[in-house]
């Protein structure tokens, strides 16, 4: 993949944020650094990304895609009021959703993946 520096912006910006990303929040901040991609180039450079595991889609709500770094798997807090995303890493919570997941193949279901996130209100919200 060419490093461009449409390519290269993507990818500190998402590193700087540290979470979950929009395709508009990403326009905007693209556009602070002088950079102008239309939205499909700025959508298949994402999914390049995607496709090469550099990055992931989050699913938080049935609106919008969000992109983020690739990391290690975990949950998110959505607050519904400034939409601020936090990142929530529980490895006691991983190894019980494990131990359903193996009761759910006991019965015979096939898991793959498992993803929900918490909605809410952040601390400065409330
Ligand atoms: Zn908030
Ligand atoms: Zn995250
Ligand atoms: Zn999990």
């Amino acid at each position: 993949m060419r490093q461009t520096p449409l390519l290269k912006s993507v990818l500190e910006l998402l590193k700087k944020k540290g979470g979950p990303c929009s395709v508009p929040d990403l326009q905007l901040q693209l556009s602070n650094l002088g950079l102008e991609p239309n939205k499909t180039s700025l959508y298949r450079l994402l999914e390049k990304l995607v496709a090469k595991g550099e990055i992931e889609t989050v699913l938080l709500d049935n609106r919008t895609v969000y992109y983020e770094l690739k990391r290690e798997h975990h949950h998110h807090f959505v607050c519904e009021s400034c939409e601020t995303i936090q990142c929530l890493e529980d490895e006691s919570l991983e190894t019980r959703i494990h131990a359903l997941e193996d009761n759910l193949a006991a019965q015979g279901l096939k898991i793959k993946a498992h993803q929900f996130s918490f909605t809410g209100q952040c601390a400065a919200c409330q």
